[in-house]
């Protein structure tokens, strides 16, 4: 078997064979970036199947995400004697997947998974017909609802009573209610897959019981990142003796959405006999870039020393430039694009770009969509501009230039506190009967107390106003005055203790004013964002192909790797994100933890988050940072400030920019 592997270019060393052979788990594979995880799991599959004479159907995989899933399949298919008959019969997926297929499987009639819109929607209306005092974010009340299904503190509406003490009864209320119109009328949400699956294994013990009989070996890949109910999931369904879980601690980057690194350092202490093996030479990427990721993760208090050795061969060192501004940053970076492209050396699909949120992007993406290069991002990513947070402010812009603009005065309605449902149709005949444009009719909504028409018709004279001044001071405008300041609609006490989620949607707010700064008027700026949104429409039939250049988040690309990878905004502020360090806005992120421990924590789980993305690198990686971001001078990101210092041997080849200055 490991003969045959050879033949296909995999040559396992010692501790990658033993993982292979040790079919009887319990087994845990913790090891470091690129040390062939993945690959131990697939060529572990494969000799199940073909030293071992497993059915398929006998054989779980669990990954990360569908991506995952598919690479997996695809590579063992490569595999002599591997068929695809048996890729197909095994079970492979997510942990969403499979839990679907198990809970699925005891109804008659599957409940229907709801959209992130009808979501939001339900709890709008919800929130209304309860008349609560506080008014809620919908997107705030369902992150919190996922929470607390990630933690296994909501099942099958039973709540662990003490952990979410402190949550505010109206929260609560309108979360019950929520959670009372989905059971009644046959829905779920993502989280309810899984509670939903356990829920299905307590209450049919002969069900778990021949289930476990099917699933002879079940392995999962990026353990580290399995939160509380998932781990539950995992550990009904595995016997003691046959689950194979791999995972890297220093790779755990979903703890916001309450993945546990914990449960994978615990494995251990659960299966005292399980087998431990350690991988520790890194496959993927030249000495320079595993040098670095080293170097960068050796900071974090919090962990496992382990370090990474890597094969003599390949000499890349990583290659940090810095530009002036974020607008030539992302010059350079296409520069840099087309000079890799047209040395013949690599195609676009060989090229990645990461960085740590889509904002940070969001100039670069425009230039690239306006240029010719075919690239990929994830197929429904809204441009900038489409931002749930960002299209109101830009409605208010579009009213104010068009008063008759239908689409754009429903999209500012919430923000001035009135309820589209109840009000549109008012609006529209008030419109044609007295002959006036949609914006002039809100004068006249005389529903609406009397306190309310007061401030409605300051808003329409104030709004009138803003379109004669340039776009930066009509943004501010906005998030200053509009239904009260945009700002405070967007996050204010409303939103509970949740200053997380508010901190994140400033950060659109504060991309938005950079984005309007090169227009001189607000109707140049307007005429843009069409463009964009137009062109982004076309690009994106074009680049369904997926052989373009990849455009992804540090999250999206766990797991994976490419040829060359470029770093964006490698600066302190994105890369740790403010909401870790900033000591002002300590984020209480959840309503059970304390202030200021959560602190420590994000700001390992950012350096967790630059060792990813340094680590995804096969050939070549390129760190870039701006010197200025929004307005303000910047500084390197202390992750690789503390990385390059201790790295004297040379592993960063510093490049100047036209400025000449070296950093
Ligand atoms: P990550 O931590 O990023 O998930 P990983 O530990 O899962 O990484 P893999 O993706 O399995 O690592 O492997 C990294 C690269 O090293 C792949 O390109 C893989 O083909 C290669 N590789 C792994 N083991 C070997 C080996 N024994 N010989 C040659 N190449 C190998
Ligand atoms: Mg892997």
């Amino acid at each position: 078997f490991f003969r045959a592997l050879e033949r296909i270019g995999i040559r396992l060393n010692e501790p990658q064979i033993q993982a292979v052979r040790a079919v009887d788990g319990p087994v845990l594979i913790n090891a470091g970036a690129g040390s062939g995880k993945t690959t131990v799991l697939t060529c572990r599959t494969a000799y199940l199947l073909l030293v071992k004479r497993v059915p398929p159907q006998n054989i779980v995989l669990v990954t990360f995400t569908r991506h995952a899933a598919r690479q997996m399949k695809e590579r063992l298919a490569t595999i002599p004697g591997v068929t695809l008959a048996m890729v197909k019969q095994m079970i492979t997926g997510t942990f969403h997947s499979l839990a679907r297929t198990i809970y699925f499987h005891k109804l008659d009639v599957p409940p229907r998974i709801m959209s992130e819109k009808q979501k939001e929607f339900l709890i709008e209306q919800i929130t209304k017909e309860l008349a609560t005092g506080e008014q809620y974010e919908p997107e705030t009340l369902l992150a919190l609802l996922a929470y607390l299904k990630n933690n296994l503190l909501l099942v099958g509406g039973t709540w662990a009573v003490e952990e979410v003490e402190g949550l505010k009864d109206d929260a609560r209320r309108v979360l019950e209610r929520y959670e009372a119109y989905k059971r009644d009328n046959h829905l779920i949400d993502y989280e309810d897959l899984i509670t939903g699956c356990i829920e299905t294994l307590r209450a049919h013990p002969n069900y778990l019981t021949a289930l476990r009989r099917r699933m002879a070996y079940i392995m999962v890949d990026e353990y580290q990142d399995t939160n509380i109910a998932q781990y539950e999931m995992i550990r009904m369904l595995a016997k003691q003796s046959n689950l194979c879980v791999v995972g890297d601690p220093d790779q755990a980057i979903y703890g916001f959405r309450g993945a546990e690194p914990s449960i994978i350092l615990r494995f251990p202490d659960e299966y005292s006999d399980c087998t431990r093996i350690t991988l520790d030479i890194n496959y993927r990427s030249p000495a320079g870039v595993v040098g670095l990721g080293n170097e960068i993760i050796r900071h974090n208090r919090r962990r496992f020393e382990k370090q990474l050795k890597v094969l003599p061969t390949g000499t890349g060192l990583p290659i940090y430039f810095a530009a002036r501004s974020v607008e030539k940053e992302a010059e350079q970076v296409l520069m840099l694009i087309e000079k890799l492209v047209s040395s013949g050396e690599y195609e676009y699909s060989d090229i990645a770009v990461l960085y740590r949120t889509n904002s940070t992007a969001r100039t670069l993406y425009e230039k690239l969509l306006l240029s010719n290069i075919p690239f990929t991002t994830y197929r429904d990513d809204p441009t900038f501009y489409e931002l749930s947070t960002i299209r109101p402010v830009l409605d208010f812009m579009r009213l104010s230039l068009d008063p008759y603009n239908e689409t754009a005065l429903e999209g500012i309605l919430p923000c001035l506190y009135i309820s589209k449902a109840r009000y549109m149709k008012e609006i529209q005949v008030i419109a044609i009967q007295r002959g006036v444009s949609y914006l002039e009719a809100l004068r006249y909504l005389e529903a609406l107390p009397l306190f309310q028409r007061r401030r409605l018709n300051e808003q329409v004279d104030w709004l009138k106003s803003i379109a004669k001044l340039n776009p930066l001071q009509a943004v501010r405008e906005v998030r200053s005055e509009a239904g009260g300041g945009y700002d405070k609609f967007l996050g204010s006490e409303q939103n509970g203790a949740i200053t997380y989620h508010k901190e994140l949607l400033r950060d659109d707010l504060y991309e938005l004013e950079e984005a309007v700064k090169p227009f001189a008027t607000v109707a140049d700026f307007l005429a843009y964002v069409d463009t964009v949104i137009a062109r982004k429409e076309t690009r994106r039939q074009q680049s369904e192909s997926g052989l373009g250049l990849t455009l992804q988040t540090i999250h999206a690309a766990k797991g994976l790797e490419y040829p060359v990878v470029i770093l964006l905004g490698a600066i302190d502020g994105v890369l740790p994100h403010s909401i870790a360090v900033d000591p002002d806005e300590k984020p209480d992120f959840w309503l059970h933890k304390k202030n200021g421990e959560r602190t420590e924590e994000a700001m390992e789980e950012e350096r967790r988050l630059m060792y990813v993305a340094v680590t995804r690198a096969k050939r070549e990686l390129y760190i870039s940072s701006p010197r200025y971001f929004r307005g303000k001078p910047a500084t390197l990101s202390p992750f690789l400030l503390e990385a390059f210092r201790a790295a004297s041997k040379a592993v960063v080849t510093y490049v100047t920019d036209e400025g000449g200055n070296k950093q």
